[in-house]
């Protein structure tokens, strides 16, 4: 009375493909088609505009009636600072798309 029972479902094996997805490392570029598309890590916002505020932000701070705002202003300004994404970046063209 050996009854196999094949119930179970080895989820071990189940996602192999997830981690082996064909994500080429460098893609030629959709655009001019002579680049080749890297993996780059730009800023999300203009980094001059997030100093601006920043420092304008500080000074507000120092201005009484004006010291929420300028809290606010130092927030958003690091937020530009900080932000970041992803991108394919084209060596030729400068072309950028998003990546995820
Ligand atoms: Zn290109």
């Amino acid at each position: 009375m050996a009854k196999r029972t094949q119930e179970q479902p080895a989820e071990e094996t189940a996602a192999p493909e997830a981690q082996n997805a064909p994500v080429a490392e460098a893609t030629h570029c959709i655009l001019c088609e002579d680049g080749v598309m890297k993996r780059a890590t730009i800023k999300s916002y203009n980094q001059t505009v997030g100093v601006v505020l920043f420092i304008v932000g500080l000074v507000f701070l120092f201005l009484g009636p004006l010291g929420l705002l300028g809290v606010i202003m130092v927030f958003i300004g690091l937020y530009f600072l900080a932000a970041k994404r992803d991108v394919w970046l084209c060596d030729k063209c400068d072309a950028i798309i998003e990546r995820r």
